[in-house]
């Protein structure tokens, strides 16, 4: 959203120990969401080092704040990004970073996969990634795509072995983090390769999931978590929402993808805040039927169990 937020916005974050409900709100005063009940979602995936957020970072993480986003995780999509999501990791309490290659940035730079590692180690980074495959696009090339994939997954599964981490070092230097994919119209292909990869199923999420029934059963069977975004609110996507119906509660999680896809009734606004990720929360809730406070509480365990953040 453009307009200014209340002076009350800038200030400094103590994430999670503010009223919530009542004290509910946005700029414009608009109601953000209307349950008015306590909230602990953490908007598992953003970009808070695009040029959207690049002037108005306190505020965009005040308002998330106050809609009751109790933490963001902002993913890199290159290797200089990754050093950048870091810093702006380390600068708020509850703000945490991720380090990879996206598939539409693989011809863009030279990878630099040591920085990507030294990313990785840092307490604050969560999460290798975002990484994986984008059939949508015809460029980069497949064959860039793949290159840097196997390249990323490579590094991945080398980190996760003490025996990979150099003469030298020992254990303390092995790197055990999950992996944010991106997979768009690739489901067929890139599965049976992360499944090749050695690294657990269970260690990857499958983040804005955008297909059906048919692509979330090959996840699903995979032993990936799936994450939805504001995508799953829009009136055209029933094959998504049909995908949802699938998904075991202790394997979903929910994000923005901010500062693209907010969700409805926010669709028109630009960027998409990392505040709506409750909306889409509530929305997953409404929709499985269950109860906001279990919803809420699930998710906070599945968050906490698949990034080491709650
Ligand atoms: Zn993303």
């Amino acid at each position: 959203m453009q307009a200014a937020p209340g002076a009350g916005v800038v200030r400094m974050f103590r994430w999670g120990c503010l009223a919530y409900g009542a004290a509910l709100e946005v700029s414009r005063g608009a109601q953000l969401v209307g349950t008015g009940l306590r909230s602990r979602v953490i908007d598992t995936h953003c970009h808070l080092t695009f040029p959207e957020f690049a002037d108005r970072l306190e505020a965009t993480i005040g308002l998330a704040e106050q809609a009751g986003v109790d933490g963001l995780i902002t993913i890199a999509t290159t290797h200089p990004d990754a050093a950048r999501a870091l810093a702006v990791a380390r600068r708020f309490a509850r703000v945490w970073s991720s380090a990879g290659v996206h598939p539409l940035y693989a011809d863009e730079l030279e990878h630099d996969f040591a920085t990507l590692r030294a990313c990785a180690r840092e307490d604050k980074c969560v999460a290798w990634g975002e990484l994986g495959l984008d059939n949508h696009h015809a460029e980069p090339s497949k064959a860039v795509q793949l290159k840097v994939l196997h390249a990323q997954l490579e590094l991945i599964a080398d980190a996760r072995s003490a025996a990979g981490a150099g003469a030298g070092s020992g254990a303390a230097d092995r790197i055990d983090k999950p992996v944010i994919i991106h997979c768009r119209e690739a489901f067929e292909e890139l599965v049976p390769i992360l499944r090749a990869s050695g690294i657990p199923g269970e260690r990857f999420v499958f983040h804005c999931f955008t297909a059906g029934p048919a692509q979330m059963r090959l996840v699903l069977e995979l032993g990936a978590m799936l994450s939805f975004t504001g995508v799953v609110t829009y009136k055209n996507a029933g094959e998504v929402r049909a995908a949802l119906e699938l998904v075991p509660l202790d394997r979903l999680m929910v994000e923005t993808d901010a500062p693209f896809l907010p969700p409805e009734p926010r669709r028109s606004e630009r960027p998409c805040q990392p505040a709506f990720a409750r909306i889409t929360a509530e929305f997953i809730a409404k929709h499985r039927g269950v109860a906001w406070e279990a919803f809420d509480a699930q998710l906070s365990a599945n968050t906490r169990r698949f990034f080491g953040v709650a």
